[in-house]
């Protein structure tokens, strides 16, 4: 299991030292652990997760900078790692090369098989990582580095005196323009569960319902139980519809065909609450395990053969994405579970 209390304690301490390097009159000399330069403060950057330095120095493999037996050596050093900023920029360059991406959202387009091949190499560093934790670690590093790889003042000062429209397939403007296209995307999403909580919040007003249960019953789209709202929930998340309707098809109550027809249904979708339990029970049954914490445990084979069967439902959905919404389903519903 990641610790993520610690991660943050982590990220906290080491904002505060890179704003105090910001201040000139106390810089000192630090030497970077992967080059050996000695630069000051404001060139430089502690890295204190394990995670992290993982990333960097898996860079300097790929770019055959260091062996394997000073690429482990350099994990056991202790917490203080001083490393100069452009490490990032080329580990993140590093990375995307590889996995043929051009910016963090793009991992959600990777091929398993590409993805595979990369954690590979991580495994020869650090044995006990497991599939998921290495998407997961990916995934965190490129969402906080990827800015440094932004253009400069200068290169934006360059870019605007030639007065030339900038061609779209230049990497940089199309990077914007995901980065915005995914950022619009997690509004909707963060949309979305407000307007489901206040739904939610608004159906607990049992007195009103005493009046009104003939008005406020609904359809269940799927059993067709007819309850009030108190028992049903309004599912507005494509990804949540995916996952409630994939796991009747694994408990056999609906064939394929019918379960197309429930995703393409318009918007408002009422389910019984109990599906929801119905559906965290079954993939933790498909998955083998017993806690949302659990997915980063499981084999790769295992989460390849649930993504078969979702891959029949919607074609689309890249491997990442299939882990990032079954993470994000379980640790929003696993609580329905209990007694
Ligand atoms: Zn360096
Ligand atoms: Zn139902």
């Amino acid at each position: 299991m990641i610790d993520h209390t610690e991660d943050l304690g982590k990220m906290y301490d080491e904002v505060l030292e890179d704003i105090s390097a910001l201040d000139m009159t106390t810089q000192r000399h630090r030497r970077c652990c992967i080059c050996n330069d000695v630069k000051i403060d404001g060139y430089m950057k502690n890295v204190t997760m394990d995670s992290e330095k993982l990333l960097l120095i898996l860079g300097c493999l790929f770019r055959k900078e260091i062996s394997m037996i000073d690429a482990r050596e350099f994990l056991t050093r202790p917490a203080k790692t001083y490393v100069c900023h452009f490490h990032f920029t080329e580990t993140i360059d590093t990375l995307y090369e590889r996995l043929q991406i051009t910016c963090p959202y793009d991992i959600y387009k990777c091929s398993a098989d590409i993805l595979q091949k990369t954690f590979e190499s991580v495994c020869e560093l650090r044995v006990h990582t497991t599939f998921t934790q290495y998407i997961k670690i990916l995934l965190d590093f490129l969402e906080r580095y990827d800015h440094m790889r932004s253009p400069t003042r200068q290169d934006l000062l360059d870019y605007y005196t030639t007065l030339v429209e900038p061609s779209c397939d230049d990497p940089r403007v199309q990077a914007v323009e995901e980065e915005v296209a995914g950022m619009l995307h997690e509004t909707e999403g963060l949309g979305n569960n407000y307007n489901e909580a206040l739904e939610c919040s608004s159906s607990l007003d049992m007195p009103k319902q005493r009046h009104q249960d003939i008005h406020n019953s609904r359809r269940c789209c799927i059993c067709n139980d007819v309850k009030i709202d108190g028992y049903m929930k309004n599912v507005t998340m494509d990804n949540e519809k995916l996952l409630l309707i994939l796991g009747c098809v694994f408990r056999n109550e609906i064939s394929m065909i019918d379960a197309h027809g429930f995703l393409t249904r318009p918007a408002k979708t009422y389910v019984c609450v109990l599906h929801f339990k119905e559906t965290i029970d079954t993939l933790y049954e498909k998955l083998q395990i017993t806690c949302p914490y659990d997915i980063y445990k499981c084999s790769a084979d295992i989460l390849q053969k649930t993504f078969e069967s979702m891959c029949e439902l919607r074609v689309h959905t890249t491997f990442t994405q299939y882990i990032k919404i079954l993470l994000d389903f379980l640790e929003r519903y696993d609580h329905m579970r209990a007694p």
